[in-house]
């Protein structure tokens, strides 16, 4: 009997998939990225149709949930079509998108009649300089329209990302909250992880911790544990008396690895089997060596789950543990 679903040695199901579809981004976000990046060959990128084929393997091991990221997704040529083949899956029970906003004014409409049922939208800064600071872009205007462009074409849900440094955006917690509130969003605030060698600023000393912002907004809120989960790595509370959930993605103060439930696969076809270490599967070489042999893929998943790491072990005094960065490996 072939294997029909992806389980690792830990006895964990894999059904969310990460999927990124580019590498490349118009933004430069200095937790991200380095002003002067070198992104890969066109050739290493998977194509539309190898995009497709992996996540069609994934789906047929069991995979419900998937993720379109990058690098910045929307900035892919022609991922519209990818999509509306994705948003046709009967056995998917989510299609979601994580982007920076820049390109959301235009395509927003598209993506929902797509069948992109979540966006989550990162937005780090209300405050134009600052904005600018962050992504080393003045673009804070054009991701105001495209959250309200998002809004406006009827998302399931938009959840804003938010990584939160410590002298840098700390500050301004509670406007998000109340940007993210008014506008029936969610939010997540993220810990910065240590991926891919940056230049911009000593990791450590901008270290913000999840609880240190929880304790902010409950300055002026009542936060009430949730029990959703959307199947990443968030824990959600609820602002009391308000549909807003507040998240928290806390890889260095509360480990989330126990119930790990996904993977990722890069722009170039590399399968990560967690965020923290270097072990990859080489998918598009697989791919292109047997062009359209859709079991030889399948079983290469199945096998390569067996290599899955308990857990990841991030630590905040370190600069850089995991050489990739996080546009590599899609967020
Ligand atoms: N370009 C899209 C965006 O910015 O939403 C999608 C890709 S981005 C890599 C996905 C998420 O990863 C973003 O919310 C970003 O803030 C977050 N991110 C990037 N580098 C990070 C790091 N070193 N630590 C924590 N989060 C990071
Ligand atoms: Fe681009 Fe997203 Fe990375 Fe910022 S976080 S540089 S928007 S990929």
């Amino acid at each position: 009997m072939p294997n029909t679903q992806l389980v690792d040695p830990f006895g964990r199901r894999i059904t969310y998939l990460r999927l990124s579809v580019t590498d490349r981004c118009d933004f430069r976000c200095t937790y991200c990225m380095s002003e002067d990046m070198v992104f890969a060959p066109r050739a290493q990128i998977l194509s539309l149709e190898e995009l497709y084929a992996v996540a069609d393997a994934f789906i047929g091991l069991g995979v419900r949930r998937i993720r379109i990221t990058g690098g910045e997704p929307l900035v892919r040529n022609n991922l519209l079509g990818l999509l509306q083949r994705l948003g046709q899956r009967p056995e998917l029970e989510d299609l979601a998108i994580t982007s920076n906003g820049s390109q959301l004014a235009e395509l927003a409409p598209q993506l929902r009649a797509a069948g992109v049922k979540r966006l989550n939208i990162s937005l780090d800064s209300l405050q134009r300089e600052r904005f600018a600071a962050f992504t080393r872009r003045d673009r804070l205007d054009q991701v105001l329209a495209g959250i309200e462009a998002a809004r406006a074409a009827g998302f399931a849900k938009i959840k804003l990302n938010c990584v939160v440094q410590k002298g840098r955006n700390d500050d301004e917690v509670l406007d998000l909250v109340e940007f993210a509130m008014a506008r029936g969003l969610d939010i997540s605030f993220i810990e910065e992880m240590p991926l891919g060698s940056i230049s911009s600023h000593q990791r450590q000393d901008t270290f913000c911790s999840s609880d240190e912002v929880r304790a902010r907004i409950e300055q002026r809120h009542t936060l009430v544990r949730s029990s959703k989960r959307t199947g990443g790595p968030s824990r959600y509370w609820q602002v009391a008396g308000s549909e807003t959930l507040i998240g928290f993605i806390a890889p260095h103060s509360h480990n989330f690895c126990g119930d790990c439930n996904r993977v990722r696969v890069t722009a170039e076809g590399k399968l990560v089997l967690c965020l923290g270490h270097e072990h990859a599967l080489d998918l598009r070489a697989l791919m292109r060596r047997h062009p359209g042999d859709r079991q030889r893929l399948r079983d290469a998943l199945v096998a390569a789950l067996q290599l899955k790491p308990e857990r990841h072990h991030f630590q905040t005094d370190a600069q850089v543990q995991v050489l990739r960065f996080m546009s590599m490996t899609g967020g």
